[in-house]
């Protein structure tokens, strides 16, 4: 039987269409596609947005752009894809990590509000599996701690948070464009930014800090070749080709957003009264896309019925391993222990299959070996 991913792209002619159009003409990186696809973007998420080449990247980019460096400490869930962390720790800032709440496995506004100090620069939440975090209780614990409001909203571009979309709550989103993700380019990411100026300082610091306005510069008369450097940046820039590819998947966002909604829909039934099973909760003031359907395995047997469903041919995944229990974080002297409740969450998780191409017969297929796994 053919192996079925946990999760993968879908591509259509369209998209193919539209990715070839752009490598036949001037721009291959830095022209018009870019600039229609950060239009694109803000459009679904309600606030200026830029194109960046990962997740990670926009992460990076978010972190330069609120200041952090050494001295600072940054809260945030343990667990979430490394790179949450990571990034801000490459800047040189101390990560702590504050424990989830059980039914969402978001990040817990009362755990981080005894984790922040006065040296707390960013408060980072993660949409887990798509679920928007608790945005207006984190927001008011960072803002209360004089820090920003970061939401790592990979899994999540075209949530909505209480009817706004997320991207236009935190004062900094960040989204990426994996091919596993809601939404592809390949590899690609984003940033949204309330505030223009944090905006600014990130879309300087993916091109190199470059500063090309004349009414800026510290030196305009030198020449009409001059560009100046203020601030040390990367080049982290998403190529015409790949955001042509992101303008043509976000037409198809709403129709991905319906059909993840059925697969999750047909999951619930076909799966609610399974002894030994925890269902995804979605709580009333969220409109999730659901790139992840996590459920919870209980009495010891996540092992087991990852195996069973991998010998089987079915891709199920893991997310995440809580960060601190990386060597690199233990390393560095986290210990096990420190967020139980994400740890149990851990213990317990397994990720079924879920993208937009997966067909009826393939969810069938596995809720069938899921209830035969536990003789339902
Ligand atoms: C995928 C992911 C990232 C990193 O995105 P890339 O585009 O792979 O760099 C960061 N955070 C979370 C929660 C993710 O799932």
């Amino acid at each position: 039987m053919q192996p079925l991913p946990y999760g993968r792209q879908s591509i259509d002619d369209s998209d193919i269409e539209a990715v070839t159009a752009v490598l036949r003409g001037d721009w291959l990186t830095t022209g018009p596609a870019v600039t229609r696809f950060e239009q694109d973007l803000a459009a679904w998420t309600g606030a200026p947005t830029v194109a960046v080449t990962s997740g990670t990247a926009a992460l990076h980019v978010a972190y330069a752009a609120a200041g952090i460096g050494p001295g600072d400490e940054v809260v945030t869930s343990p667990l979430t894809f490394v790179a949450t962390a990571a990034t801000a720790s490459q800047l040189g800032a101390a990560v702590v990590f504050a424990d989830v709440t059980a039914d969402t496995a978001n990040l817990d506004p009362a755990a981080a509000a005894a984790a922040v100090t006065d040296r707390t620069r960013v408060v980072s939440a993660v949409d887990y599996a798509g679920h928007p975090a608790d945005l207006g209780d984190l927001r008011s614990v960072a803002h209360d701690a004089s820090a920003l409001l970061l939401e790592d909203a990979s899994h999540s571009i075209g949530s909505r948070w209480r009817d706004r979309p997320v991207g236009s709550v935190a004062d900094l989103t960040t989204f990426s464009f994996y091919p596993t993700k809601n939404l592809t380019t390949t590899e690609g990411g984003a940033l949204s930014a309330l505030d223009p100026r944090l905006l600014d300082r990130a879309a300087r610091f993916r091109n190199h800090g470059l500063v090309r306005e004349k009414d800026r510069q510290r030196s305009p008369d030198e020449g009409g070749w001059h560009q100046e450097v203020h601030e040390l940046g990367l080049n982290y820039r998403l190529p015409d080709v790949l955001c042509a590819l992101g303008s043509s998947q976000l037409r198809r966002l709403a129709t991905f957003k319906e059909r993840r909604a059925q697969i999750v829909a047909r999951y619930r039934a076909g799966l609610e009264n399974v002894d030994g099973l925890i269902l995804p909760t979605r709580r009333a003031d969220v409109d999730p896309i659901w790139h992840l359907f996590a459920v919870q395995v209980l009495a010891g047997r996540r092992r087991a019925l990852y195996d069973h469903l991998r010998d089987r041919g079915i891709g199920v995944q893991v997310n995440f391993v809580p960060v601190y229990w990386h060597p690199a974080y233990a390393d560095m002297g986290y210990r096990r222990g420190q967020c139980p409740v994400a740890e149990e969450f851990y213990r317990r998780q397994l990720s079924l299959p879920l993208f937009a191409d997966l067909r009826e017969d393939q969810v069938d297929r596995v809720i069938g070996e899921v209830r035969q796994f536990f003789g339902a």
